[in-house]
């Protein structure tokens, strides 16, 4: 089947007792049990059967299924945020004296996990430019537990070369894990390019306009011991695991996902065609522009469309400030992809608690401001921007 008939169609992992068509939500912490000897098999892992939803539950399961079935994943694990994926993830592969090579261009809190959280705890993150491939050589070493990167950055927009990274990870024997947050996972097959774990903010795209928060970890199986280790042990442990009222929602925005993509993409690259006419801007940056330095490389490694976040330049912050006040459409607002459109200045906000020389490293510039383009006809957007720059 293709993947717009998986996302809408694929059975339930049991067939509902009233034969309803949308997965139920089973509000429920616990599941009782026709015998003791059935009971101690679901606990030990011997049986699938739901024993208690921290770690199980049928509607989890079922939008976990699906993804499953989307990516051709051999596990996909549904928690409570995209941050929860990361950290989950990240828990189940480093230990203290390990390191994480990472892209010193990160959202800001995986950078706060990794150089301050995890840092607590005897893991070292060596940031480096992954557009650099020797640096990334020379930062790996026998104590590299993974490479960490997002497949675009935010707000930077750059793209590495994702399989050149993964061949150099994969040649010491360390596994690649891949924040694909910005491009839907439908749209290409992370797998193919390297990546052996796939983590996902699910708050963004798949959501459905911005609903509930989200996460997920996509493992393609080629981590020795990662779902053992991710299911029995990191999952029970630390008691992150998605709810069921947040995967009934979450499965509701997959099913309409590419028809949201499909239009958002769109209007993105139209409303960033318009926005270069404007004197105002001083640049705008999407990687959906033939003539962008990242254009070819995105294409070839996700596909033709280029994701729904872009970046404009103005005069200096004062002017992005003005900016945001006179929006009357465009929400202030973090988030991406939200069925409406959004707009943020990252510097002062995301990036807030960063000091001006961490902001400079990160390539973090006061005159930036983020827009998240939603599903609004583009003309009123492109009007909104116009009036508020004027
Ligand atoms: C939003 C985001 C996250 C964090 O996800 P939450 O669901 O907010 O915890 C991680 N990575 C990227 C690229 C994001 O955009």
């Amino acid at each position: 089947m293709k993947k717009n008939t998986i996302a809408i169609q694929s059975p339930f992992p049991h067939r509902d007792a009233y034969g309803a068509i949308a997965m139920p939500v089973y509000h429920t912490d616990a599941y009782e049990f026709d015998n003791a000897t059935v009971m101690a098999d679901a606990f030990c892992g011997r049986i699938n059967e739901p024993d208690y939803s921290r770690i199980t539950n049928p509607t989890v399961i079922n939008f976990e299924e699906r993804v499953k079935m989307l990516t051709g994943a051999r596990d996909v694990v549904a928690v409570n945020s995209g941050m929860a994926a990361i950290s989950n993830t990240l828990m189940c592969l480093a230990a203290a004296g390990k390191n994480i090579v990472t892209s010193r261009h990160l959202f800001g809190n995986t950078y706060a996990l990794i150089s301050k959280t995890l840092a607590r705890f005897g893991v070292e993150c060596r940031a480096v430019d992954l557009l650099d491939l020797e640096q990334v050589k020379a930062a790996i070493d026998e104590n590299t537990c993974c490479l960490y990167f997002e497949i675009m950055t935010n707000p930077q927009l750059e793209v590495a070369d994702t399989r050149a990274l993964s061949t150099i990870a994969h040649s010491h024997g360390v596994p690649v894990v891949a924040d694909t947050t910005v491009i839907p996972f439908t749209e290409f097959n992370s797998h193919e390019l390297g990546v052996d774990i796939e983590v996902v903010s699910s708050t963004k795209y798949i959501s459905g306009g911005a609903t509930t928060v989200g996460g997920l970890i996509i493992d393609y199986g080629t981590v020795e011991n990662f779902k053992d280790v991710m299911r029995r042990d990191i999952l029970m442990n630390l008691g992150a695991y998605m709810t069921p009222h947040v995967a009934y929602m979450q499965t509701l925005g997959l099913e309409n996902l590419n028809a949201r993509y499909t239009l958002q993409s769109r209007n993105t690259l139209e409303l960033a065609t318009r926005l270069r006419t404007l004197k105002a801007i001083k640049s705008v940056n999407y990687v959906g522009f033939e003539d962008n330095p990242f254009h070819e490389i995105s294409v070839s490694q996700y596909g033709k469309t280029a994701g729904a976040m872009m970046t404009i330049d103005l005069e200096n912050e004062q002017a992005c400030f003005d900016f945001l006040n006179k929006l009357k459409l465009v929400k202030r607002a973090t988030n991406l992809f939200d069925n409406k459109t959004l707009a943020i200045h990252p510097a002062s906000t995301i990036f807030g608690p960063f000091t001006a020389q961490q902001r400079a490293e990160m390539d973090i510039l006061d005159t930036t401001i983020r827009l998240s383009v939603g599903l609004e006809d583009v003309d009123d957007i492109f009007e909104d921007i116009k009036q508020a720059l004027e």
